[in-house]
């Protein structure tokens, strides 16, 4: 029985119109595939802006995280072997984004072939939808709940208005419970970055550093960026003790002591969506009934019995779980899902849609035998 059957590809879209709910690093690069694939796109937030809530930083890393881990390793790699390419082309064909370096990440593992570096995540956003000719926006509109009707989808808004697509992508990060799709595998982690001034560090950062969970960038406007700390949970306001641990682990990475407080110019804090093995989501939503009953005996093994394949939810798909490097993965997140939903999977990408699978988790649960699963 080949692996295949537990993740055969959900069916080919029905129609030409998409909704991606959430306007984040996920979903503008979802609507820009989607987009130069020909589809037509609503690009929905609850914010007023695009890159509005995690995605809004004025700047973050670029940089695959490679840890040894053949599984994060390989997605990292295939994240990599995307992104540069695919900047490269945006930066000839867009407004190139204004605030971004490539010159190197100091601390990072990276690829021989790619040069890590900074850019700031929302002008990669708008780099990326300015290409875009059939993408209609929906800013300051929060989905309450979603419907599956005839055709695809009927979407109500906070206001109680109503409209329908044929399929809807679903990257609002960790806030999935409101539309009741059964994400339980998401997880909250918060982080902080604190704004410095660069003129009260003993010396400019020559480039940005990435050091046990701490990193830096040096901003052109003379501010420095750095962060980024992290905690199990939603995030909250920004906290002044957070601050401090991010300002002390900048200044041991410059050999320094610790600039005084008043170097401290803001901050922001966000919500990553992380999964139990750090790695994304991305796919058509899973039946889940179907799932629970059709591979209820799985546990004996896959050799028990004929097992016929998965079966989703028509026209939904879902990329989430960016956890903390959004910025590199998302072009290609988006570049897998879109070929999925147009059917036209390319071999060598088989690898990560299986790595990848929103199913992965459901499965692990139904191997193991009923009584040793979690609830
Ligand atoms: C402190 C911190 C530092 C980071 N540093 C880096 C870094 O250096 N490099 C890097 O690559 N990544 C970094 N990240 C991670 C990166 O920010 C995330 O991976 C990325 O922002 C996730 O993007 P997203 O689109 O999935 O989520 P989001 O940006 O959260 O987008 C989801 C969007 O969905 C919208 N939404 C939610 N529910 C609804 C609804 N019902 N209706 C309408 N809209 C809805 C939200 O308003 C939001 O705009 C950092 C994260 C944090 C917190």
């Amino acid at each position: 029985m080949p692996e295949a059957v537990w993740f055969a590809d959900p069916p080919p879209l029905r129609g030409p119109r998409v909704a991606v709910i959430g306007a984040g690093l996920a979903g503008c690069a979802t609507a820009a595939h989607l987009c130069r694939a020909g589809f037509g796109v609503s690009l929905i937030d609850s914010a007023a802006e695009i890159a509005g809530a995690t995605s809004g930083n004025r700047a973050g890393l670029v940089n695959p995280r490679l840890t040894g881990e053949p599984n994060l390793d390989r997605y990292y790699r295939a994240a990599a072997d995307y992104f540069f390419p695919y900047f490269a082309d945006l930066c000839a064909r867009a407004p190139v984004p204004p605030e971004y370096a490539f010159d190197g990440v100091d601390g990072s593992k990276q690829q021989d072939a790619h040069t890590g570096g900074w850019l700031a995540p929302r002008s990669f956003c708008r780099a990326q939808l300015s290409l875009c000719s059939d993408l209609h926006y929906r800013l300051n509109t929060t989905i309450t709940s979603i419907r599956a009707v005839d055709r695809g989808w009927q979407l109500l808004t906070q206001d109680g208005a109503l409209f329908e697509t044929d399929a809807v992508v679903l990257t609002q990060g960790y806030r999935t419970a409101p539309l009741q799709i059964d994400t339980h595998y998401l997880r909250p982690h918060a982080g902080q970055v604190t704004l410095v001034d660069s003129a009260a560090l003993p010396r400019p950062l020559a480039r940005p550093f990435s050091r046990q969970r701490h990193y830096g960038i040096s901003l052109p406007d003379g501010v420095t960026l750095c962060g980024a700390v992290n905690r199990r949970a939603e995030a909250g306001p920004p906290q002044a003790q957070a601050d401090l641990q991010n300002l002390a682990a900048l200044a041991a990475y410059l050999g320094a002591d610790s600039p005084p407080d008043s170097a401290i110019l803001g901050a922001r804090t966000g919500t990553r969506a992380t999964t139990p093995d750090h790695l994304p989501v991305v796919g058509g939503v899973p039946d889940e009934d179907f799932f629970a009953s059709a591979y209820a005996m799985l546990h004996h093994g896959k050799r028990h019995r004929q097992w016929p394949p998965a079966r989703y939810l028509p026209g939904l798909y879902i990329l989430n779980g960016l956890g903390s490097h959004g910025i590199l993965g998302s072009p290609f997140l988006a570049h897998l899902l879109v070929n999925l939903m147009r059917g036209n999977v390319k071999q060598d990408t088989r690898d990560a849609i299986h790595l990848l699978h929103p199913a992965r988790f459901i499965l692990r649960q139904l191997r193991r035998k009923p009584a040793d699963r979690k609830s």
